[in-house]
C-alpha cells in the first residue's frame, strides 16, 4: 500500500485511539499542501492571486459562462502615475499604495469575483455572470473604493487616482480569454489617453 502512494495504514484489529490520531495526521498534511498550493498561487507583495492562477480563473469562467450561457466581465485597474509615487517617495511608499490599492479592491468585489495581479501596476478583476451595463457598474463601484479616501503612508496621506478599462463578452460570447483582456486593456489605454482618473 505505501508504494503506492499511501500516506499510512493501520492493521485490524485497531485500537480507536490509534485511528482516531492517524486520520488527524492525515488531515494535517491535505491542510499544509491546501495551503502551500495556495500560497504558489498569490502574488507575494499584494496576495492578490498572481498572474498565472487570474488567467487560469478568466479561462475557466469563459468556459462555465458558455456552458450556462451567462456573459463574463473583466475589469483591468491601473494605479496612474505609479512611476511618480515611487520617484518622489521611494519604492516602499508606492509598494504601501500597491497593497492598500489591492486590499480595497479586494474588498469591494462580490465575493464570487477574483481579482489578481497582471503585472507592475495592473490588477484584473474577473466578473462571472455579467453583462456591459452590470460590469460598468462594478468598475465604478470599485474606482470608488480606492479613490474615496486618500491612503496613508510614511510620507503622508495620498490622493491616488486610478484608471479602468471594463468589458464583457455579452455580445461577442465566443471571445477568446486573450481577446477579453486585449479588449480590457484598450479600453484602459483610452482612459489613460481621455485623461486618467
Ligand atoms: P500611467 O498613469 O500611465 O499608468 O503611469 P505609470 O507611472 O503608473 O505607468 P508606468 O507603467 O510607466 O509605471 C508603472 C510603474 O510601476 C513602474 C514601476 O517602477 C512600478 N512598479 C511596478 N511594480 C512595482 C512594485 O511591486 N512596487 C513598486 N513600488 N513599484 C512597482
Ligand atoms: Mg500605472
Amino acid at each position: 500500500g505505501l508504494s503506492k502512494g499511501a500516506d499510512d495504514y493501520i492493521t485490524k484489529p485497531y485500537s480507536f485511539m490509534e485511528l482516531k490520531y492517524r486520520v488527524q495526521n492525515g488531515e494535517r498534511i491535505i491542510r499544509n499542501e491546501d495551503k502551500r498550493i495556495r500560497l504558489a498561487n498569490l502574488d507575494n507583495l499584494t496576495r492578490l492571486w498572481n498572474r498565472n492562477k487570474i488567467f487560469e480563473f478568466l479561462e475557466s469562467e469563459l468556459k462555465r459562462g458558455e456552458r450556462e450561457g451567462t456573459p463574463t466581465g473583466a475589469v483591468m485597474i491601473d494605479i496612474d502615475h505609479f512611476k511618480r509615487i515611487n520617484d518622489r517617495y521611494g519604492h516602499l511608499v508606492g509598494d504601501r499604495v500597491l497593497v492598500e490599492v489591492s486590499d480595497r479592491l479586494q474588498t469591494a468585489i462580490r465575493p464570487y469575483d477574483k481579482i489578481g495581479r497582471y503585472g507592475g501596476d495592473e490588477i484584473l478583476v474577473i466578473l462571472p455572470n455579467c453583462g456591459n451595463s452590470e460590469a460598468k457598474k462594478i468598475a465604478r463601484r470599485l474606482y470608488d473604493s480606492v479613490t474615496n479616501q486618500k491612503i496613508s503612508t510614511e510620507a503622508g496621506s495620498l490622493k491616488i487616482n486610478i484608471s479602468i478599462g471594463c468589458v464583457s463578452n455579452e455580445q461577442y460570447p465566443q471571445a477568446t480569454k486573450m481577446q477579453l483582456i486585449q479588449a480590457s486593456d484598450k479600453a484602459l489605454l483610452s482612459a489613460k489617453k481621455k485623461g486618467r482618473d
